[in-house]
């Protein structure tokens, strides 16, 4: 299960379906630059550790390179270049002038002090300043990256450059030039996107249950917004396990709970189950927040819900998105049911540019405008082609990278495999 080649296959079978130019998918099938380093941290313990860092700019076919960091244990340079191929398609799905670029660092960011981490984050600034900035590549937070990491992000990369350049990376703290509405900017527009799928299904929020995969920014903020709309919420989860109750729960208690106590599973609204068993209990909706890889050939026959809302990056594998598709599963794909995070993203460097910073209705109402105008975008492109929402949002993409890359010249999208400073 290897998530860069199941980016592939994602990108070849749209590419087939609209008769995409071989040259334009050949282009986007490999990214432009990757960046390996190998980041030396002082501990607080005295010792010296080594952490393997990556930056993989895929295109900036559109606009500057744009995509997150993420720090775990396990990162690895495919997964970076999945997430940074992804960060291509969703930000041309969103309809967003960026390319696409991701970043990680293979630490154990759970177990790390706050100084550590801070250490670490400059240290990664300091490897990577010369190959990103406000106009060429900007960085934002993933998994187990925070609002304070990306102000050290922005502090240590001003300082290197000389100038206050707030606009290198999003989802910054309000404080030091975040955008209102970005913390929740993920789920918010998973659930604009939601809402506006079933209104014109004729389906409603009453009566409806979700169950909520991952209760990071994403998961945690999504399971409250479905609540606050009429959903009812029958199950979460962490890393640690889920949580179950057939009648509903108030997630506003569970965040209160897994704040105290550390996981969700503590929380007496519900009953403990497993991690992965939470994905197979019955629901209407089902809420990918965790991570990759989450639904596959193992448990795809065991789902229950009718619609799937990917807010994580790549957690349907391939077989298992043909499989449900097949049984009439609706699948609201990764790179529109989570673009609402980019999409502030791009409010928020907006802002930075002008120094201006808007009200957060304003971020609200533009966001909502932007992600209902993707969706309907790629539910025209769903009838014409007759396709799944994936493919058609992967056509969506190709067909504005396609136009660019034959605007452009077949110069832009330049390749250079690896380079180390
Ligand atoms: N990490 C988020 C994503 O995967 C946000 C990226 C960004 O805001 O640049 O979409």
């Amino acid at each position: 299960m290897n998530f860069y080649e199941n980016t592939l296959k994602n990108m070849n079978k749209a590419a087939k379906i609209m008769k995409l130019d071989q040259e334009t998918l050949d282009t986007l099938s490999y990214p432009q630059k990757t960046l390996m380093v190998n980041l030396q941290v002082r501990m607080d313990s005295g010792e010296m550790k080594y952490f393997e860092a990556y930056r993989v700019q895929h295109s900036e076919l559109r606009g500057p390179f744009k995509g997150g960091i993420r720090y775990l244990p396990n990162v690895d340079l495919d997964e970076i270049k999945a997430l940074a191929t992804e960060m291509t398609f969703k930000c041309a799905v969103a309809g967003i002038p960026y390319g696409g670029g991701k970043g990680g660092v293979c630490c154990n960011a759970k177990e790390m002090s706050k100084g550590e981490l801070e250490r670490l984050t400059r240290k990664y600034v300091q490897a990577v300043y010369q190959v990103i900035g406000p106009n060429h590549d900007i960085p934002a937070p993933d998994m187990y990256t925070t609002p304070q990491i990306m102000a050290w992000f922005m502090d240590e990369y001003s300082r290197l450059v000389n100038q206050y350049s707030p606009g290198v990376v999003t989802g910054k703290p309000i404080e030091v030039g975040g955008s209102l509405g970005r913390g929740t900017a993920t789920a918010q527009g998973g659930a604009y996107v939601l809402e506006e799928y079933m209104k014109r299904h004729d389906m409603k929020a009453e009566g409806t249950t979700v169950i909520v995969q991952g209760f990071g920014n994403a998961g945690s903020f999504a399971a409250e917004i479905l609540h606050s709309m009429g959903f009812t919420v029958v199950g979460v989860s962490d890393s640690k396990g889920g949580l179950y109750n057939e009648k509903g729960m108030d997630p506003f208690c569970i965040v209160k709970s897994k704040k105290e106590k550390g996981s969700v599973t503590n929380c007496d609204e519900g009953k403990a189950v497993g991690p992965m068993e939470i994905l197979e209990k019955p629901c209407d909706i089902l809420v990918l927040a965790a991570m990759e890889n989450q639904v596959t050939e193992a448990n795809m026959k065991n789902i229950k819900a009718k619609i799937i809302l990917e807010l994580a990056n790549g957690p349907t594998i391939a077989e298992a998105d043909e499989y449900l598709s097949k049984q009439g599963v609706v699948i609201i794909p990764d790179i529109l049911a989570n673009s609402g995070g980019v999409t502030v993203s791009y409010f928020e460097w907006l802002q930075n540019q002008q120094a201006y910073y808007w009200p957060l209705e304003e971020v609200e109402v533009k966001l909502k405008r932007a992600i209902i105008e993707a969706l309907v975008r790629i539910l025209d492109l769903q009838n014409e082609h007759k396709c799944t929402l994936r493919e058609a949002a992967y056509i969506s993409a190709f067909d504005r990278l396609d136009k660019a890359l034959k605007l452009r010249g077949s110069g832009a999208h330049l390749r250079c495999k690896v380079y180390n400073k």
